[in-house]
């Protein structure tokens, strides 16, 4: 009795169904529409976030949210740049809000700024270091750098290209909990890699490594936990194929040219 019941429950919505035919064609006419703008956006769409206006800026990327796919993941890439590094320059704009460091560039508030000024640290940190991040990695990267004076240094500063990688990996791979690896000219001018705790980095004073800043890799988890869980190796791996090693050496170019200027 129970089952009959049900069918005469369902007879209604079936002849409802049959009268409906011709929106139901509508309706999937409009899903099939929905579905290829959802396919579009995810081609080329170079995403914008707005945040209040304050003295930095948050830059746009230069690709879209998952452009760096299967390396980096569109989610990932999504809640890494609208939520944490919008973040990170919303709370850096506070804390620069009516000082010194208001007006300065932001190569300069890391070198100044005072390394007990936790607000500060953290913020201008994150800020600099995202802003680098997005520029060393490109859906065209990969590879290896291009014959030149740069590539010319890295070898002879890590014997290999190889070489190199592990140098790098390891410091990425060995960072305790939070924090960066970076490739970097030293005071000496001479190519380095090193890792920073958190959001510090070798422009700031005062620190284990000090220098400028031209690859830097974010090993926090926030940086890959969604795709790679605890695996931080893995992600490494994935990373040198999506790095931009034209944008490396457009900043090892430039720093030199700096440095022979003065
Ligand atoms: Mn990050």
């Amino acid at each position: 009795m129970k089952n009959l019941s049900y069918l005469f429950l369902l007879l209604p919505f079936s002849l409802l169904l049959n009268a409906c035919t011709e929106p139901a064609v509508e309706q999937t006419e409009e899903i099939v529409e929905e579905i290829e703008a959802i396919a579009e956006e995810k081609s080329d769409a170079i995403p914008v976030v707005e945040i209040e206006a304050g003295a930095f800026e948050l830059p746009s990327l230069n690709y879209s949210y998952h452009a760096l796919e299967p390396s980096i993941d569109a989610l990932t890439m999504e809640t890494h740049y609208s939520k944490h590094h919008a973040g990170y320059t919303k709370k850096l704009n506070k804390a620069v809000e009516g000082t010194e460091f208001a007006d300065m560039r932001i190569e300069e508030v890391l070198k100044n700024l005072d390394l007990s000024n936790a607000a500060l640290r953290n913020n201008a940190g994150g800020y600099y270091n995202h802003n680098l991040f997005w520029e060393v990695m490109s859906p065209n990267g990969g590879g290896e750098p291009k014959d030149g004076a740069f590539k010319e240094d890295l070898m002879n500063t890590f014997e290999s290209f190889e070489n190199f990688k592990s140098v790098f990996s390891s410091a990425a791979g060995s960072r305790f909990g939070s924090g960066w690896a970076w490739l970097y000219i030293n005071k000496d001018g001479k190519l380095a890699i090193g890792s920073t705790a958190n959001q510090d980095n070798p422009l700031m004073s005062g620190l284990e490594i000090s220098g400028f800043p031209i690859l830097g890799l974010d090993v926090w988890e926030h940086a890959y936990y969604l795709n790679y869980k605890n695996k931080r190796g893995d992600y490494i791996d994935a990373f040198f194929d999506v790095l931009n090693w034209d944008a490396v050496e457009a900043k090892y170019t430039k720093f030199k040219e700096y440095k022979e200027s003065k």
